[in-house]
């Protein structure tokens, strides 16, 4: 099984560093007991621990510009979780969808095809490679162009709820939602381009905690449902 998981920058954050080899070393221990589960991984890093683009815009800079900046955060998170997961021996190849060949290979779905088939994780940085979008989109994209069975946004909440959970006592979990369900009641967890191409390529999506305890371990090991289901129909995409 070949699985895309987007993970939100903020995931590698903490009080006092914005990029904290400790979180990534965790990260990189239950990557590690996955990948060696023979499951074939790509990873989608965002920015967010160092820059989002509405926030440089906020603060007066050119709009495209300003999404550049996110776009290279993005790969400096990718040099550093290939940097931590190299001393964990987790073989790893990024490919970014920014030019920068003195140091990272340009996305090529040929590539990194045969990364996975080396037995590589691979990580997919620098997002789409166009300002205005984000790395769920990017996330989305990867998994389609590298023939992922599933896609995991791995975030801060376990799943699609009706409102926000961490705004709203009475917001209620979905197991399940369609894609045009999704789509049309326009849920904020993700965003809406990306379940918009998923729904073009049938890929199964599933939200849920990153930080829920051997979450996304039961999820992948154990064949344990968890989070939300996004999908033409409610059948659970692991067997
Ligand atoms: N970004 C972009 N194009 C992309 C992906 C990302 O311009 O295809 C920029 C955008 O400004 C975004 C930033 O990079 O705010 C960081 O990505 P994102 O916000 O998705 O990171 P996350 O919230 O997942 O950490």
């Amino acid at each position: 099984m070949r699985v895309l998981l987007k993970i939100t920058g903020e995931s590698i954050l903490s009080k006092d560093e914005p990029i904290d080899y400790e979180k990534i070393k965790i990260l990189g221990n239950r990557i590690k007991l996955i990948h060696e589960k023979g499951i074939e991984l790509g990873i989608v890093i965002g920015g967010g621990n160092l820059f989002r683009g509405k926030d440089l815009i906020e603060h007066g800079f050119a709009p495209f510009k300003s999404h550049y900046i996110g776009m290279l955060a993005t790969i400096m998170n990718a040099l550093a979780i290939e940097e931590v997961f190299s001393t964990l021996n987790i073989p790893v190849r990024i490919f970014s969808a920014v030019d920068i060949p003195r140091f990272i290979s340009f996305f090529s779905f040929k590539d990194v095809d045969e990364s996975f088939k080396r037995n590589n994780v691979c990580i997919f940085a620098g997002g789409t490679g166009n300002p205005f979008f984000t790395t769920d989109s990017a996330a989305a994209l990867r998994a389609l162009e590298s023939r992922c069975d599933l896609l995991i946004k791995a975030t801060k909440v376990d799943g699609v709820y009706t409102n926000d959970p961490l705004k709203f006592d009475d917001a209620k979990k979905l197991d399940f939602i369609s894609y045009d369900n999704f789509l049309e009641n326009r849920y904020g967890i993700m965003d809406l381009t990306a379940i918009d191409l998923c729904k073009q390529g049938k890929l199964p999506v599933i939200v849920c905690s990153l930080f829920e305890k051997n979450n996304i371990e039961n999820l992948l090991l154990e064949n344990k449902r968890v989070g939300t289901l996004i999908y033409q129909e409610d059948i659970w995409p692991i067997s």
